[in-house]
């Protein structure tokens, strides 16, 4: 073990040399125009899989590809088998202007990659994958086989997975799957998340006349769409924090007392966490903690809301439509499906008689809740403690990876969620980073995790 420790050490910087390679292809899988990119990315993937030794292919799928990457089997007794997931495909990286480099430049500093996907999630499979590498080329015995696989549509809801998983599902089978994309609560802090929000998107669109019209000479005569829009959105959320759709809340699984106490022992400091984010005050559901109300709780957010005149200066028109995106972000056992429905249901309702609504159901996601007291995610706890050298927490994560509903539907297996990234990678947002300390970490958590997992299957 010391020697694959001691490789991880030396190849270092190179590992390094690798995410930024890695982070220079703008996989962005919302953009068609970056499908040649794309499949350039999962190409470059598998190379490096095959280079370490890693028997690799790039499977075309309806949408983007995706890369499997297996360790060299073994003749003999069956061994554990984990499956590794990540994703290749990034965020869209706009708003340019906000990022102080070019996204797809990465940059190092302050001991940090900084480009779009850098944590989100290159660098936190890219990590996983150099441990293989170690154990590798040290020549020390991995006590399992591994499968990674690296999809390229995460961002855009992971829409050909399923379909991937059915059709290879004997050969995916496994022990557990684990998967790198989720946060730590603070620096050197390490995680166990056994809990995950689902979602449920759409789109909701209002049309009022059959162009956008004068507003002096039609206005008063006709609704404005935007303006009907907005009414009706705002009657989503009360003003304590409340989701206002009937029966939104009736399959949510409250906190337990455990829970809220395990919530309660997670570092946070208001004025910071405030300061970090930049807003006046913070705002949430009355009656839980900041940590609850951004993981253990419900939401309704407006992700784009789009009418009208955009452009420099003023224009007098009543716009003859207008667009909202929404998501909600669910808690066990809400299903994406039902709230979707119960969404529509309700803005119809709300609808004034002076627009057509027009709705587009988006991805869904189930949310996720595993047993933190099982074997499986005690011996993760322990080969987290092993790498950072500090007892890690347990946490539940606000955001989604709807595709652990699926390992557990279609593999039957659980995943055990072992994230790397720090709350201000800026996941999502402008000048994106990765931590190089977790980068290495994470490398040896690729070194503390097989054994124990492989003990405990
Ligand atoms: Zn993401």
């Amino acid at each position: 073990m010391q020697a694959v420790l001691d490789y991880l050490q030396t190849h270092h910087d190179r590992f390094v040399r690798d995410l930024c390679e890695y982070v220079r292809f703008p996989s962005v899988s919302a953009q068609p125009e970056h499908q040649n990119d794309l499949r350039a990315c999962a190409a470059w993937l598998a190379a490096r899989c095959r280079r370490i030794g890693l028997d690799s292919e790039v499977c075309d799928t309806p949408g983007h590809p995706v890369v499997l990457a297996r360790t060299p089997r073994r003749a003999g007794p069956r061994r554990p088998h984990f499956l590794v997931y990540g994703h290749y495909d990034v965020q869209p990286p706009e708003p340019f202007e906000l990022w102080k480099s070019p996204p797809f430049e990465p940059r190092l500093e302050n001991g940090a990659v900084y480009g779009r996907g850098a944590s989100d999630n290159k660098g936190q499979h890219l990590a996983h994958l150099n441990a293989v590498e170690a154990w590798l080329a040290t020549g020390a015995e991995l006590p399992c086989d591994l499968t990674f696989l690296i999809e390229g549509e995460e961002e855009v809801g992971s829409r050909s997975l399923a379909g991937f998983l059915e059709a290879r599902r004997a050969e995916l089978r496994c022990d557990a799957v684990v998967v790198s994309d989720t946060g730590m609560p603070a620096p050197g802090l390490p995680a166990l998340t056994y809990a995950l929000r689902g979602i449920a998107a759409l789109e909701i669109t209002l049309t009022g006349p059959n162009r956008d019209l004068h507003s002096g000479i039609f206005g008063g005569s006709v609704d404005n769409p935007a303006m009907a829009l907005c009414q009706m959105l705002a009657r989503l959320r009360d003003r304590r924090g409340r989701v206002n759709i009937p029966g939104f809340y009736d399959e949510v699984v409250p906190l337990s007392a455990y829970e809220r106490r395990q919530l309660a022992r997670l570092p946070f400091n208001e004025r910071e966490y405030r300061r970090f984010l930049g807003v006046p005050r913070l705002f949430g559901e009355a009656g839980y903690t900041p940590w609850e109300q951004r993981s253990a709780r419900p939401t309704v957010e407006i992700n784009g809301l789009t009418s009208g005149y955009q452009g420099e200066g003023s224009k007098t028109i009543i716009p003859a439509w207008a667009r909202a995106k929404l998501t909600f972000r669910l808690v066990p056992n809400q299903r994406p499906d039902r709230i979707a429905r119960l969404v529509v249901r309700h803005l119809r309702r709300l609808t004034p008689p002076t627009v057509r609504a027009r709705f587009t159901v988006g991805h869904g996601g189930e949310p996720y809740l595993l047993d933190p007291r099982g074997s499986r995610a005690q011996a993760a706890l322990r080969a987290l403690r092993t790498a950072f050298n500090r007892d890690p927490v347990l946490l539940r994560e606000g955001g989604s990876i709807p595709i652990v509903t699926q390992f557990r539907k279609i593999l039957g297996a659980e995943t055990l969620l072992l994230g790397l990234a720090l709350p201000d990678d800026n996941a999502h947002s402008p000048n994106e980073k990765f931590d190089l300390g977790n980068y290495a970490a994470g490398m040896r958590l690729g070194t503390s995790l097989w054994p124990e997992l492989a003990a405990v299957a």
